[in-house]
């Protein structure tokens, strides 16, 4: 008695009927919560997945990705290619010395800006899925495999009024895709005011002894190749206050992992 094609048959009904009943809810989905842009909110064609957010064509058009050639150490678009070891004037001038590189997205304007802020200040914490996508490419250069994740922390009380760290929110998405294991191991010690409109000064004194490391993670950055997540760059003055930290516990080298960055002037 052959009972292989009749199991078979069976098996494969079931298949059938479980595609079937995942189609009719992908429908049923749509129809209630369908598809927009991250950005701009427009609805667009659904994703096979149904899991991620998406763009509209006229928003993916304005953004800026950026590709090589770039700056070794900050990240940013290159005119041309210098070889290898090119640093940009900015890259040069910058004080930026406890970040060995930093890699980046996009520039932060256009549909990047909107989406930090939507990300941020609308809510939508289904974004990171996104952004996160967006970064691998040059995330992925930074990563070895004595690499961990640290994402920038929030303060506890913006962390509460938030609801969410849009930081962690991005190290996670990179934890999934590379493996690196993240540790939650900064906390801000200071609520510091928003760093919106001030010099690069006034950051850094805002921020000086704004961060510690929690002390159980300390053996654990120990001589590990450390990448700092955080969603935006601009001055740096926070990356470096974190990567501070990260050095006194003996962190062996600390890269900066951003959505979008504001080029040093
Ligand atoms: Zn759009």
């Amino acid at each position: 008695m052959n009972l292989l094609p009749q199991h078979t048959a069976q098996n494969k009904y079931r298949l059938n009927i479980g595609s079937f009943a995942k189609i009719i809810w992908h429908q049923i989905k749509e129809l209630i919560w369908p598809t927009t842009c991250g950005a701009c909110g427009q609805i667009i064609a659904p994703l096979p997945n149904h899991n991620t957010s998406a763009l509209c064509p006229a928003c993916y058009h304005k953004l800026t990705i950026i590709t090589p050639p770039i700056c070794q150490h900050l990240g940013t678009p290159l005119p041309y290619d210098l070889g290898k070891e090119a640093h940009s004037p900015a890259a040069l001038a910058s004080s930026l010395h406890h970040i060995s590189r930093v890699r980046t997205a996009s520039l932060y304007k256009g549909t990047a800006q909107t989406l930090v802020h939507n990300l941020k200040y609308r809510n939508m914490p289904q974004l990171a899925q996104l952004m996160a996508t967006l970064m691998r490419q040059n995330f992925n250069a930074l990563v070895t495999d004595k690499s961990i994740l640290v994402s920038v922390p929030l303060h506890p009380v913006r962390l509460w009024q938030r609801g969410y760290n849009q930081a962690e929110l991005l190290c996670h998405q990179l934890e999934n895709y590379s493996g690196c294991i993240h540790y939650p191991a900064l906390k801000r010690i200071k609520n510091t005011a928003p760093q919106v409109g001030l010099t690069k000064q006034q950051r850094q004194e805002n921020l000086q002894n704004g961060f510690k490391l929690a002390p159980q993670f300390i053996g654990l950055v120990t001589g590990q190749n450390v990448i700092l997540v955080d969603d935006v760059f601009t001055t740096g003055a926070t990356a470096q206050a974190c990567a501070h930290q990260l050095h006194l516990a003996g962190a062996r080298t600390v890269d900066l992992a951003v959505f979008a960055t504001v080029p040093l002037a």
